[in-house]
């Protein structure tokens, strides 16, 4: 994707992008798309699609297809998180990274994801070549060791130009870039062939449509992986928390290791307890738990201090000063 703005998009400027043609033009005017591209994308599919989802869906799209969205690299520029962090894997966090993310969980989500367009595919009496095609383009989408809109592997590439029939819809979904088809922008290609394949088959379903659902699907499927990321980002799984909590059990450790000596009587009962049951607290327990005795082994180490050196002058008068 091309250059962005570096400053946050107002809600009414999404609110405009959300109707295709603005976003069309942004995508243009931002270098986003090839001309090439542009000539080859089923819009209409495309319009169709967009205007069947969600409002709420439609606005988050539109804010994560800019490029503009609540990843780790706007909230740093933005001053709301101190890092570009994925919250999943630690790594620097734009938008592309979200379905390229190679954190355990967000390989599970698009595993799963994909597995259940797969199916709904084959509820949609889908050509089983498109299907093959799809879902091995979609392949490159996750695959960090390419670029998002180049090539998909050769061996790949040869086994669809082999395929007379599917290989010039392949290389033009391939011009639209693998970023491109998770943003619901299909080549215009694929309707013709999905309705010779419904000919074939006697079946009177409207091969447009099913480009928009596809399309709507491929959309959902970008959209998912955004929601799974933002559900790390609010768990205890979040690479901030985690390092957090390792921080912080750390310091529980070390506190217990030390035992109660130089702490008051009300904290030394803090360190009664199993260090197990301590560690099995919520992290802001911990924390807590953590800061008070701290500065609890600090006050009352500085308020033992003098004691200690008049205790110190009387055994060591010849090292008094
Ligand atoms: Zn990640």
């Amino acid at each position: 994707m091309g250059d962005v703005k570096q400053s946050r998009l107002n809600p009414e400027h999404i609110q405009e992008l959300v109707a295709l043609p603005a976003l069309r033009k942004r995508w243009h005017e931002q270098q986003t798309i090839t001309p090439e591209a542009e000539l080859e994308t089923d819009w209409t599919s495309l319009a169709r699609a967009m205007s069947s989802l969600p409002a709420g869906v439609q606005r988050g799209i539109t804010k994560h297809v800019v490029g503009m969205c609540g990843v780790g690299k706007f909230k740093l520029q933005w001053g709301s998180a101190d890092s570009a962090a994925c919250p999943c894997c630690g790594k620097f966090e734009d938008h592309l990274h979200v379905p390229r993310c190679m954190a355990p969980s967000a390989s599970a989500e698009w595993e799963r994801r994909t597995a259940t367009l797969d199916q709904w595919l084959d509820t949609q009496v889908t050509d089983p070549a498109i299907k093959h095609a799809i879902l091995h383009l979609l392949q490159g989408v996750c695959d960090p060791s390419l670029p998002c809109s180049r090539l998909v592997p050769v061996r790949l590439r040869r086994a669809f130009l082999s395929q007379q029939r599917i290989g010039r819809a392949f290389l033009s979904q391939q011009r639209i870039g693998y970023q491109g088809l998770l943003e619901g922008r299909l080549s215009v290609q694929w309707a013709a062939l999905q309705e010779q394949y419904l000919q074939s088959r006697g079946s009177q379903r409207s091969p447009t449509l099913w480009v928009s659902r596809l399309s709507h699907q491929l959309i959902l499927l970008g959209f998912h992986m955004w929601e799974h990321r933002n559900s790390v980002q609010h768990s205890e799984d979040n690479v901030q928390l985690r390092e957090r909590s390792r921080l912080v059990n750390d310091g529980i450790h070390s506190q217990c290791d030390m035992g109660p000596t130089d702490l008051p009587k009300v904290v030394q009962r803090m360190l009664a307890v199993k260090r197990r049951t301590v560690l099995n607290k919520p992290l802001v327990d911990r924390e807590e738990w953590l800061k008070l005795v701290r500065m609890e082994r600090t006050a009352y180490g500085r308020a033992l201090a003098p004691q200690r050196r008049i205790l110190h002058r009387f055994f060591h008068p010849a090292q008094a000063p």
